[in-house]
């Protein structure tokens, strides 16, 4: 069921409590303010990628970053990331949280890639979810950002936001992941996962969401909304800060 406002009073089958017609409305105005999102991780290859993505877990892309600008330049492959071995790593990741686990898998996942996928980071799920270090979410950023699989990667802004605006509600990243999958129209679908992360990280923020500056309040179902006296200023936009392309 439906309202006047294209909130639905029950869950659909789909699982997202918005109309079918405010679904498409949200990933076409986060279309149109950033056409073309990229990732906020620095790399320049599938494997920087995949680096880049395992480290990232519970820290933040700008001290990956740091950590990636100096040891890329110095180790940028599976073969000479396994050459330095767990100690060689350790130094270069030290700016970063659980540096010592994040070393530890990183060099294990060299050393597989480069005994069992000659080298290559692996282009399906399946091979990429038995590397170590790495979870559902890092494969979907990988499959979805280096080789274009339309996939939607839910870290901690997309829970968010799937939740807080009643796009895909669910007690569990798979679960919000699953209704995404449902609801986002094909068009979408290839960009979602960027659209989706910028917008709970710049504005639909975890402690006070940005909702007078929100390019969807009055498709979002969460209220009360943030009052703009209360809001902060934004220091920066998705917009303003990718210019006319903006992960
Ligand atoms: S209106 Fe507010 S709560 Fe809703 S998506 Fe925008 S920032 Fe988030």
């Amino acid at each position: 069921m439906i309202t006047m406002t294209g909130t639905r009073k029950t869950r659909a089958t789909d699982g997202s409590l918005l109309s079918p017609q405010r679904c498409r409305a949200i990933f076409s105005r986060l279309r149109a303010a950033n056409p073309a999102p990229k990732s906020d991780l620095n790399y320049s290859t599938p494997f920087e990628l995949l680096t880049a993505v395992m480290l990232s877990a519970h820290t933040t892309d700008k001290s990956v970053n740091g950590a990636t600008a100096r040891l890329f330049p110095a180790a940028n492959t599976p073969a000479q990331i396994a050459a330095l071995g767990v100690e060689g790593v350790k130094p270069y990741l030290k700016t970063i949280g659980l540096y010592n686990a994040k070393a530890a898998n990183l060099v294990a996942l060299c050393r597989q890639l480069v005994q069992l996928h000659g080298a290559e980071v692996p282009r399906d799920r399946e091979a990429l979810e038995a590397l170590p270090g790495v979870g559902r979410k890092t494969a979907n950023v990988v499959l979805n950002i280096a080789f274009g699989h339309e996939t939607i990667a839910v870290d901690t802004h997309i829970f968010r936001v799937g939740n807080r605006t009643g796009l895909a509600p669910g007690k569990t990243p798979a679960k919000v992941e699953q209704v995404l999958n449902a609801v986002t129209p094909r068009e979408f679908r290839r960009h979602a996962h960027h659209w989706l992360l910028l917008h709970g990280r710049y504005v639909c923020q975890a402690r006070m969401p940005r909702c007078p500056e929100c390019v969807i309040r009055d498709l979002c179902d969460h209220e009360p909304k943030t009052p703009a006296k209360q809001a902060r200023p934004a220091r920066v936009t998705v917009t303003a800060r990718r210019g006319p392309g903006a992960r």
